[in-house]
């Protein structure tokens, strides 16, 4: 009876483990690399399994008309997070995205350096992801890819108060006007996806801005010297997905 005891519970203990531990362990250095994340966890096992898996090399893409980007901006209060993966800037409700007849609210952007998505095989040194979310759930993920050159005004008012420590967070005293980080066209491609990071789930609506916007070589190394490595997840096989413009 004892010894039965003793089993259940190194049981419980190590089930227990196993639910809430995985989450803390990928990277993109050793072994929690980006080829490894599959095998982390049970969880993450579309790392390893899925077939339309992000971030993807834009090639061969298909000419459509599609509608023009839907968005809304509304500037309010912006908490930055440094979470260890990643610089990222929570944002209130109010900034909206327009698709399939479907609304997407924002709910935050971060920052990958370099790129994660490539362009006709091109890394940029530096992509930012605006995350919407519908009401189901849904994601859509709209990227925009920063080249080399003038300070951006906009990234500024966060850079001032990047967070230099994992966990640790700041309210913006100047929020970010999205607007004017953004380009002004607004040509995108569009593709189906995944998160970049564990657990990589599918089913993510992908909007690639074609146009970029700038950074400059300091803004750009503050960001990586922070984080103190790349953090961008290689590109990943199309498996026969099609690409829009
Ligand atoms: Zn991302």
């Amino acid at each position: 009876m004892k010894f039965n005891a003793i089993i259940v519970a190194l049981m419980v203990t190590s089930l227990s483990c196993a639910a809430t531990e995985p989450a803390l362990h990928w990277g993109y250095e050793g072994e929690n690399n980006p080829e490894n994340w599959g095998h982390l966890s049970p969880e993450f096992s579309t790392c390893e399994t899925g077939k339309n898996q992000s971030p993807i090399n834009i090639e061969h893409v298909f000419k459509t008309h599609h509608d023009k980007l839907k968005l809304t901006f509304k500037l309010s209060k912006q908490e930055i997070i440094n979470n260890g993966h990643t610089i990222q800037v929570n944002v209130n409700d109010g900034n909206t995205l327009e698709i399939d007849n479907e609304l997407f609210t924002l709910q935050q952007f971060h920052f990958h350096t370099p790129s994660e998505n490539k362009i006709k095989g091109k890394y940029f040194p530096m992509e930012a992801h605006f995350v919407y979310k519908n009401k189901n759930g849904d994601l859509t993920v709209v990227a925009l890819m920063f080249n080399k050159g003038k300070p951006n005004p906009e990234l500024a008012k966060a850079w001032q108060q990047m967070p230099e420590d994992e966990g640790s967070t700041a309210t913006l005293s100047q929020s970010v006007d999205i607007k004017a980080l953004l380009p002004n066209r607004l040509d995108f491609y569009r593709f189906s996806g995944s998160l970049t990071t564990p657990p990589c789930t599918e089913g993510v609506r992908w909007i690639v801005l074609e146009q970029e916007s700038s950074a400059s070589a300091e803004q750009i190394e503050k960001f990586h010297s922070i984080m103190h490595h790349n953090n961008n997840r290689p590109t990943q096989p199309l498996n026969g997905r099609v690409i829009v413009d």
